[in-house]
This record gives C-alpha cells, sequence and structure tokens, in this order.
C-alpha cells in the first residue's frame, strides 16, 4: 500500500496483491535482452530518437568475438550500431582477470570485474550488446592447446554455442586468425571456439538442453577481422576481402564512427587505451571465413526487412510511415504511430526479432513522451526481511495521454494498481516503505560466488551463463496506459546523492548481509610460536544487531579470546575487535575464516568495494577468510624504501614480513634519506610510468655503489621513461619471454648464492604453490657481472635464465628480477616471501661479518 502518499493526492487506489507474478514472468522474459544496466536514466535528443526510429526497419545482427576486454575493434561495432543500424554485441571470452592494473592495486577477480565493467562503459557508448563465456582469464597463455586443457573447452564452446543461439547472429566477426598469428593463446582459442560454434549452433544433436531454450541457429557467415598487422599489403582489391570504410560521419549523432569509437576505447582505463578521435575516412578488411561467400556486403542474401518475419506484412508499411512522418520538435507525436505497431509486433509469432523490436518500440514510447521514472532507496544497502524506503519520481513530458496504472516489484513486496493521470510536466513524487523479500540473494557478481578453478568460473544457474553482470537486485515494473495502450516500464532501485565537485552521482541498490566481518590482512605471517594479533572489522548493514564474534582456526591453532560479544545500533556503523593468535609448532601453509553469529545465523562475508569514476560503485563479497602462514621466515634490516610503479600490494606484504615500509615519493629520494633505510625495492613497471625516475635513478645507483641494496621489479619494453643505459649498473636488455607455468621446474643455477642461503635457505621446494605464472618481461641478455641464479621455462621453450638477476656494485648490490612477486606475496606463496626476505636482506650478512671481526679483535 502506499502509505506516504501527499496528502494533495486523490486518485482511486486499489491494492491487489494477487497473481501478476505471471505478469512479471512475462515481463522478465521481455526484457532479457536489455542486459545494460544503465543506471540513471539518459533521455535521448530528438535526432537520437530519429536515429532508433530507423533502427526499428532493420533486422540483421553480427556478433563480435575475441578473447579479453579491448581486443574488439570499437570501430567495427560503432559502425555496425549506428551506421547499419544492425543489432551487434561483443562476445569476450574472458572477463580480463589475468592482466596488469594501470589504475590501482585490483589484480586478477578483482580486476575481471573493474574490466566488466570497463566493457559496459564502452557498450553504452557504442550501442553494442556485452556477451561473456565462463573462462578465467589465467594469465598469458602461448598456445590454444595449453588454454583450452586449462579452460575446459568443451564447457566455453558450450557458453559460445549458447550465445549464438540466444543472440542469432547473421554474421560472426573474429577479431582473431585461429592460429599461432594471433599471438596470445586465448586469442587464438576464440577464433577457433567462434568456427566450431559456427556449424555447432545449428546441430539439434550438440547441447540439446540448450536446443529446447533457444533452438538452433545457423549464421549465415564468418569473416576474421583482418588488417595490416596481419597482413601489410591489404587492400580493397585484395581477393577475399571485403573491405569496409568505416570512418564515415553520423550528421544524428554528430560524431565519426572513429569518434565514437575512442571515447568507448578510452573507457579500458585499467589497461591505459585513452584514445584520440579520429576523422575522415578510415578502411578495415574482413577476410571471409565460412558459411556463404561474400566479399560485398556483410549482409548480401541476408533478408534484413521485416519480411523475415512471418505474417509482418503490416509491420513494415508502419516503420516506414513512423520515419517519414517524424517531427523533430515533436516526437511524442509519433506515439500513436509506436502503439499501432506495438500491436501489430505483439501479434506475431514468437521470434528473437519479436523480442528484441517489441522492446525497441517500448523503450521509443517511453523516449518520445520524455517518460521519466525513476525509484530512489534511501541507502545503498538493502538487508533481505529488513524494511527499505524507497522514492518514487514519474512524469510525463509530452501532451500524450499517461495514466500510471499499477507498480509491482516482487522483491520488494510491492504490488499496486492505480489509476494516476500524468499532466504534461507536472511532477509526481511519493514514497513507500517496504519489506525486502527474506529469500533474496546477495549482490555480489554471480560469477564470483562459488569458488572457481584455474580457468573456469563456477555459475549454477544455467540462466545466468552470457551475461555480463548481475541483474539489478531490485526491479520495479510500472504499467502505464497511454492513449489507451498498455506499456510496461522498468525501473531499477537505485541510491543516488550530490557531491560537492562532482555533481549528482548514483550507485546500485544492493542486497547485503546485515552484517560484514573483515579480516585486517590478506595473509597473517607467524615467524615463530609468538601470539599475533588478528583484527576483525565490523561493519554493520543493519540497525541495531546483537551476536558474537568468533575465528575459525587450523588444527593446533587457539585464539584467546575464543568469542567477543558485539552490539551495533546504526547502519554502516564499524568496530574492532582483536584477538590474540596463537599458531601450533609446526611449520603450516593454512587459512583462518571469521564469523558473525546473530541469533544462531552465521555470516562470515566480507566487504570488498571497487570505486572508480568511470563505471559503477562495485561490491564483492567474499568469504572473510585470509591466508595464515607458519613459516620459520628469517628477515634482516628493519626499514625498507618502496618507490610505487604501476601499483601492487608488495608494500603490504614487506609490513606483513615485520618490515617498516617507507613509500617514497619522488622527492624524498635523497642521499640522506637513503642512508636511514636498508633496501629499497622498486614497484612495478616504475620505469614504464614514473617519468621523473630519470632523475633519481644516479642517486639509487650511488646509493647501491656504496653498499645498498636496490630491488628492481619487472618493467615492459614499451614507454620507457628513462635510457636504458641508466637503470642499472651494467647492460641489461629486456625481452618479452614470460614463464607462463606457473608450475614448471625451476633450475637453480648458482646454488651458493647468499641470495638463495642467507638468511632463508631456497631450495626447489620454495618454488611450489606458486600462481599464475612465474614470471614476465625476464631480461634476455645482460653483462657477465650479472649472476644469474634460476632457470625456467615452459613446456617445449628454451631455458629462460633472466628471471632473477643479482650483481654486486661497488659495496652493494643491484638486483633485476621479473619473477612475478607482486602476484606471489599477495596470495600467501611461503616460498616467495622467504626469497623476498633474502632479496632485501642482500647488504647484511657483509656487515654481521664485520661486526663479527670486530668482536673478535676486541
Ligand atoms: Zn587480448
Amino acid at each position: 500500500m502506499l502509505r506516504n502518499l501527499p496528502a494533495n493526492f486523490s486518485f482511486p487506489l486499489k491494492t491487489i496483491y494477487t497473481t501478476m507474478k505471471i505478469l512479471l514472468a512475462l515481463v522478465i522474459v521481455f526484457f532479457n535482452f536489455q542486459t545494460t544496466f544503465s543506471q540513471l536514466r539518459k533521455q535521448p535528443s530528438a535526432a537520437e530518437i530519429k536515429l532508433k526510429l530507423k533502427k526499428l526497419n532493420f533486422l540483421g545482427s553480427v556478433l563480435y568475438v575475441a578473447a579479453h576486454p579491448d581486443d574488439e575493434n570499437t570501430r567495427a561495432i560503432a559502425f555496425l550500431v549506428n551506421d547499419r543500424l544492425a543489432s551487434t554485441a561483443y562476445l569476450s571470452m574472458t572477463r580480463g582477470d589475468g592482466g596488469q592494473n594501470l589504475i590501482g592495486s585490483e589484480i586478477r577477480d578483482l580486476l575481471g570485474v573493474i574490466r566488466t565493467q570497463e566493457l559496459l562503459a564502452a557498450r553504452r557508448i557504442d550501442g553494442g550488446q556485452q556477451f561473456f563465456t565462463r573462462a578465467n582469464d589465467f594469465g598469458f597463455s602461448k598456445n590454444a592447446k595449453e588454454t583450452f586443457e586449462i579452460w575446459n573447452k568443451q564447457e566455453i564452446l558450450s557458453d559460445v554455442v549458447r550465445v549464438i543461439r540466444q543472440f542469432q547472429p547473421d554474421v560472426i566477426l573474429n577479431r582473431f586468425p585461429p592460429d599461432e598469428r594471433a599471438g596470445h593463446g586465448h586469442h587464438t582459442a576464440s577464433a577457433i571456439l567462434a568456427q566450431e560454434a559456427f556449424d555447432k549452433a545449428n546441430d539439434p544433436l550438440v547441447y540439446p538442453e540448450q536446443v529446447k531454450e533457444f533452438g538452433t541457429w545457423q549464421a549465415k557467415r564468418l569473416y576474421t577481422n583482418t588488417g595490416r598487422w596481419w597482413n601489410q599489403t591489404i587492400n580493397e582489391t585484395t581477393p577475399g576481402i571485403l573491405a569496409v570504410n568505416v570512418g564515415t560521419y553520423n550528421t544524428l549523432l554528430g560524431k565519426s564512427y572513429s569518434e565514437i569509437a575512442a571515447e568507448s576505447r578510452t573507457q579500458h582505463k585499467s589497461q591505459g587505451f585513452g584514445s584520440p578521435g579520429r576523422r575522415g575516412d578510415a578502411a578495415e578488411f574482413f577476410e571471409f571465413v565460412k558459411g556463404e561467400p561474400s566479399t560485398k556486403d556483410f549482409f548480401e542474401n541476408v533478408n534484413t526487412t521485416w519480411s523475415r518475419v512471418k505474417g509482418s506484412e503490416k509491420v513494415q508499411p508502419l516503420v516506414d510511415k513512423l520515419i517519414n512522418e517524424y517531427k523533430l520538435e515533436d516526437p511524442s507525436s509519433s506515439i500513436p504511430l509506436l502503439l499501432q505497431l506495438k500491436k501489430e509486433i505483439t501479434a506475431l509469432g514468437n521470434s528473437v526479432w519479436k523480442t528484441k523490436k517489441l522492446a525497441e518500440v517500448d523503450q521509443l514510447v517511453q523516449d518520445c513522451a520524455g517518460l521519466y521514472v525513476e525509484v530512489v532507496a534511501n541507502h545503498f544497502w538493502g538487508v533481505p526481511g529488513q524494511m527499505t524506503m524507497t522514492n518514487f519520481e514519474v512524469i510525463n513530458r509530452s501532451k500524450a495521454n499517461v495514466t500510471i496504472t499499477g507498480i509491482q516489484s516482487a522483491s520488494a513486496s510491492y504490488d499496486t494498481t492505480m489509476t494516476l493521470p500524468l499532466k504534461n510536466n507536472a511532477l509526481v513524487m511519493f514514497k513507500s516503505k517496504r519489506k525486502l523479500e527474506t529469500n533474496l540473494s546477495y549482490s555480489s557478481p554471480y560469477w564470483l560466488k562459488e569458488t572457481h578453478s584455474q580457468g573456469l568460473f563456477t555459475v549454477a544457474d544455467q540462466k545466468l551463463i552470457g551475461k555480463p553482470e548481475n541483474d539489478p537486485a531490485i526491479i520495479f515494473n510500472f504499467s502505464f496506459l497511454i492513449d489507451g495502450e498498455k506499456i510496461q516500464l522498468q525501473a531499477p532501485l537505485i541510491y543516488k546523492w550530490t557531491d560537492p565537485v562532482k555533481g549528482e552521482l548514483v550507485r546500485p541498490f544492493e542486497v547485503v548481509p546485515p552484517v560484514f566481518v573483515n579480516l585486517n590482512k590478506p595473509v597473517y605471517i607467524f615467524r615463530n610460536q609468538e601470539p599475533q594479533e588478528v583484527t576483525v572489522l565490523l561493519k554493520s548493514a543493519s540497525d541495531a544487531i546483537e551476536g558474537k564474534l568468533k575465528l575459525e582456526l587450523p588444527k593446533g591453532w587457539k585464539s584467546v579470546p575464543i568469542s567477543i560479544p558485539f552490539e551495533m545500533n546504526k547502519k554502516s556503523e564499524e568496530q574492532s575487535f582483536n584477538f590474540r593468535v596463537i599458531p601450533d609448532k609446526e611449520e603450516a601453509n593454512t587459512t583462518l575464516k571469521a564469523i558473525a553469529e546473530i541469533d544462531g545465523k552465521i555470516y562470515d562475508v566480507s566487504l570488498r568495494t571497487i570505486e572508480y569514476d568511470h563505471i559503477p560503485v562495485q561490491t564483492l563479497m567474499p568469504i572473510a577468510k585470509s591466508e595464515a602462514l607458519r613459516i620459520d621466515l628469517k628477515k634482516e634490516g628493519s626499514v625498507i624504501g618502496y618507490i610505487r610503479g604501476a601499483g601492487d600490494d608488495v608494500p603490504a606484504s614487506l609490513r606483513n614480513m615485520g618490515y617498516e615500509v617507507w613509500e617514497m615519493k619522488n622527492e624524498e629520494v635523497t642521499a640522506a634519506n637513503l642512508k636511514k633505510v636498508d633496501a629499497v625495492v622498486l614497484g612495478i613497471r616504475t620505469f614504464n610510468t614514473n617519468e621523473r625516475i630519470r632523475y633519481f635513478m644516479p642517486e639509487l645507483l650511488n646509493y647501491v655503489n656504496e653498499g645498498g641494496t636496490l630491488v628492481v621489479q619487472y618493467n615492459t619494453n614499451a614507454d620507457f621513461e628513462i635510457d636504458r643505459d641508466k637503470f642499472a649498473p651494467y647492460p641489461i636488455t629486456l625481452s618479452r619471454d614470460r614463464v607462463t607455468e606457473e608450475n614448471s621446474e625451476v633450475r637453480i643455477l648458482k646454488p651458493n648464492h647468499p641470495a638463495l642461503n642467507f638468511p632463508n635457505k631456497i631450495t626447489s621446494k620454495d618454488f611450489e604453490g606458486w600462481v599464475q605464472e612465474r614470471g614476465l618481461y625476464f631480461p634476455s641478455n645482460w653483462h657477465e657481472n650479472y649472476d644469474a641464479l634460476i632457470s625456467c621455462n615452459d613446456t617445449g621453450e628454451p631455458a629462460r635464465n633472466g628471471g632473477l638477476l643479482i650483481a654486486n656494485y661497488g659495496l652493494g648490490h643491484y638486483v633485476y628480477t621479473g619473477l612475478s612477486f607482486f602476484r606471489e606475496l599477495p596470495e600467501g606463496v611461503p616460498g616467495a616471501y622467504k626469497l623476498f626476505a633474502n632479496l632485501v636482506s642482500l647488504g647484511k650478512p657483509k656487515k654481521i661479518e664485520n661486526q663479527k671481526k670486530l668482536k673478535s679483535k676486541k
């Protein structure tokens, strides 16, 4: 019931809590295709509406296929969507979890969440749709064979076939060729999968459970989106090539497709892909691969008119009329024809085009009426079974005859009928307080709800496969009568606020547990049997809760106290609790967990929020679990200077080892300050990202010369901010050599080197349990003054010996290492901790020897 309507509203109000569920089910089917969640509805301009009307008249579709966020050709997609008016989607095999992050320290699953949102942001600009498979980007792969073994080829193939059967593309475009020219194994694999799926999607015996849902589908043809990268002499006359000018200008949008593409590509900010807008003709080349040949046009011999839909004879003339009679100054005059069109399309038999075009028509009715519908919660979190306050805002900005007849949301126990006429430009606002359903699931990304293997995400609900992200947590369905016709529109529940600098901001409303439990470290290191403090931060998402908090520890470990009672009164309140944890005597590589108990129910998820300006706020709720290492880790020295590069979590890991870390700003790198630290570590890609490094590298090398230890982590060959002969005391040549098999054998080349013996003895056992890779961008050549300490390689490749190079320089030590410490340390890999402790302790044995000598002299 609408309890909080302003008193001055009087209209017949009848509340029903009955059989609208059937209607809701229909609505959900209808809107399945609009998978992108735009937060605040953006009202299109009259020119943009015209483009959308023209799109009603084109019934052709394209699926673009590649492996990662950023692989897709945004210019081709922008052109296909906005010039050819084709229904266009990008299927990315992965979410880009395995890459490096240029804007923050999130890696792996968290980075995958950022890149998923960057792809959605790109699609909001170029107008395409977005699909994914369940494949995890496990890092660089040298060939498709390895990729398929790790992904589980049959599972990913079934996802590609599923997307084809669901989306029913006429044309499939591969970004990559299906062979080693594609470079990355994931790239090659994406092309092989698309080619196989092209045939398999039409075979009813393949994945028959999908056929029941979507039927089979045969795309007309498949091309590879080739170019001068692969074929330097390619041009418009090359045999077997379709050449398309995608650099044309769209007068309704006021942009060229290259300009739209640049904006879209610039959304890949975590990869540093800011792109300039270009103007003028630009050719793209498509090499025919399979299906019915054509090098004249994508859609040759594809019926892209309404006549491809059975019984649509009355539709085509209506659409033509709509376009011809559209008035730029008065879009609402198109509403009667749109409503007539809706009736005709509704009467057609079921097909993918019926679903797509009905959704487009409903959206156009809303666009032409300037109808704004918004539902805002008074907090961004809601707890299942608890009350949530919602504010509704609805306005009709046209002369159309619009009446609200009902609002319904099953998950917010909302089901109301009414007759509320909406006068032209008269704002209607009301409030309501409702209880959220008790069985709602939490709003963390669906593919991260369960643990996953190295290559494949676990998705229990088959219906979610292919979707880019969760559906909004709470959806309100609005029923309108517009000029006598029923129209259904949806609005997701959102939260909005105003930032004094950035203006109005919006984030999704999320369903969360009443309390989050957060351990203060991802890894706890117990270097001996001394007890250590473990802090748990409780954050309340509910008013008035009380319960008890405890740690779940491995066998033989103890905590004091065993449990702690807590009481919190307000939403968003935080409280910290300390436990003293006493580890077992034996060395162990194990985990500990924090759990809160309220009224006999266990809550064990933590809160991880990702906030960047270019994507909506993302909330992850991983299990509150940390690595617990009981290792005999020895270290020397106490203060480490750290100079940040592209961003990594190594400083936290150093603190965890017992070091004090001074994160030095550029101007703090002075001879006087360097005297205060026991070693200096450069963050990953410092030479690529710190443009001032050239000015203080001489100071750092001088520090080494005078006895200091400098550990340089990996850099790539591109965008060097320092002369190549100035970053190391003796020449080093970087390469793209990497060792991606994290289990590859590690051969110790210099077993007696101090870095492998002091203070921790390093053996091949210390290279067990590494994650993702051994390392990357190893040097390929180095001066004879360097000792190469270890050797490893991927299967079938030559030995890579440049992973860990150490030179004595003056009285000190210079270390260059491409080993992936930045991945291993945050994951709690014991051997990586021992080896890194040795590297930063390198300068110390000599001093100890000197002290011994001094003592013996006395
Ligand atoms: Zn890629």
